[in-house]
């Protein structure tokens, strides 16, 4: 296969913290010569194990940026046993113009892998993690959130896998993440995402959902700080005791979870996230916008269990996400 057009200006095998970019050449109006400099930290120490850590995957998700831009300029070579990675701005373009997607070629970076070397923007960045980083990886941690159309409450989550020894290594990561939330996800459609790749090449692979909005709190930034020092000396690369706090522990069981708005309009919640939740439960209606005296579309819970993810913004679209449950084990 073609070689990745990025360049690294880190050399992953040397000790030490290197600071530099993945290099991917843009010609363009304002830089006919340029390039996209993705940002990225190598700290290494020695032999052990190797970390990958990743945030805006979506462009628009604030909790990993702020927490890997934190580490990386913190981090110190001689408190490691192993290598530490860290993408802060994964699908780049996306986080410096604040957009889920890509504002150069419309990429979704968690629907386009494996990607591809001769593909997209996007998908260039998508086959040098799947070719490059990921295979340096033994653990993997890609932070989400709800980005500007979702809010959930902060969880740390680990799929159902078909290699049961690898599912029980992941579950593993995720407790010591220790999340307030700890949720086995379901994915509304898993092909072409990161998570699938990484899970694929037998690696330890977790991922959060950290609020959302489009902005960030000092609780959840907390809790992306706290689970990378519990991840860092779960993996051995760091010493210490882990810092426990209460988890809940939620499943997804099947499609029932997911509610999907059928009209547009304007969103009146009835319940809210952490709100224990029955089957045929209301959980919103949303309001016809173009005239008065129109009964608003009522939607229900399909499942009993806790509200653990909604729609965002004031309005709603058809076809948008609306809401999710999720049921405590
Ligand atoms: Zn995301």
């Amino acid at each position: 296969m073609q070689d990745s057009p990025i360049t690294p200006t880190v050399d992953f095998d040397r000790d030490g913290v290197q600071h530099g970019f993945l290099k991917l050449p843009h010609s363009h109006d304002t830089s006919a010569w340029g390039s996209i400099m993705i940002p990225i930290t190598v700290a290494k120490n020695g032999e052990g194990p190797t970390i990958l850590f990743t945030g805006a995957n979506h462009g628009d998700e604030y909790e990993g940026p702020v927490a890997l831009f934190d580490l990386a300029h913190q981090i110190k070579a001689d408190e490691l046993s192993g290598r530490v990675i860290i993408v802060p701005g994964m699908n780049y373009p996306a986080f410096q113009a604040g957009r889920r997607t890509s504002p150069i070629d419309g990429g979704n970076m968690n629907r386009v892998f494996p990607g591809d070397p001769e593909g997209t923007f996007t998908e260039k960045i998508a086959d040098y993690f799947t070719r490059i980083l990921l295979p340096l990886a033994d653990y993997v941690v890609d932070f989400h959130a709800g980005g500007k159309t979702m809010e959930f409450l902060p969880f740390c989550c680990a799929h159902v896998l078909e290699d049961k020894e690898q599912q029980a290594r992941c579950i593993d990561a995720m407790k010591a993440f220790n999340a307030p939330n700890s949720v086995m996800l379901l994915e509304i459609d898993a092909a072409n995402m990161y998570d699938t790749t990484a899970e694929n090449m037998g690696k330890v692979f977790i991922s959060t959902e950290l609020a959302g909005g489009g902005s960030t709190s000092s609780y959840t930034v907390g809790i992306a700080k706290k689970g990378i020092r519990n991840i860092l000396r779960h993996a051995g690369i760091t010493k210490g005791d882990l810092e426990v706090s209460d988890t809940l522990n939620l499943d997804m069981p099947d499609q029932r979870c997911f509610v999907f708005s059928e009209t547009s309009g304007l969103v009146e919640h009835y319940i809210d996230l952490g709100d224990e939740v029955k089957t045929g439960q209301l959980i919103a209606k949303v309001h016809n916008i173009e005239r008065t005296g129109v009964p608003p579309q009522e939607y229900y819970s399909g499942i009993d269990g806790i509200y653990m993810g909604r729609h965002f913004p004031g309005l709603i679209t058809l076809g948008d996400f609306l809401g999710v449950v999720a049921v405590p084990m």
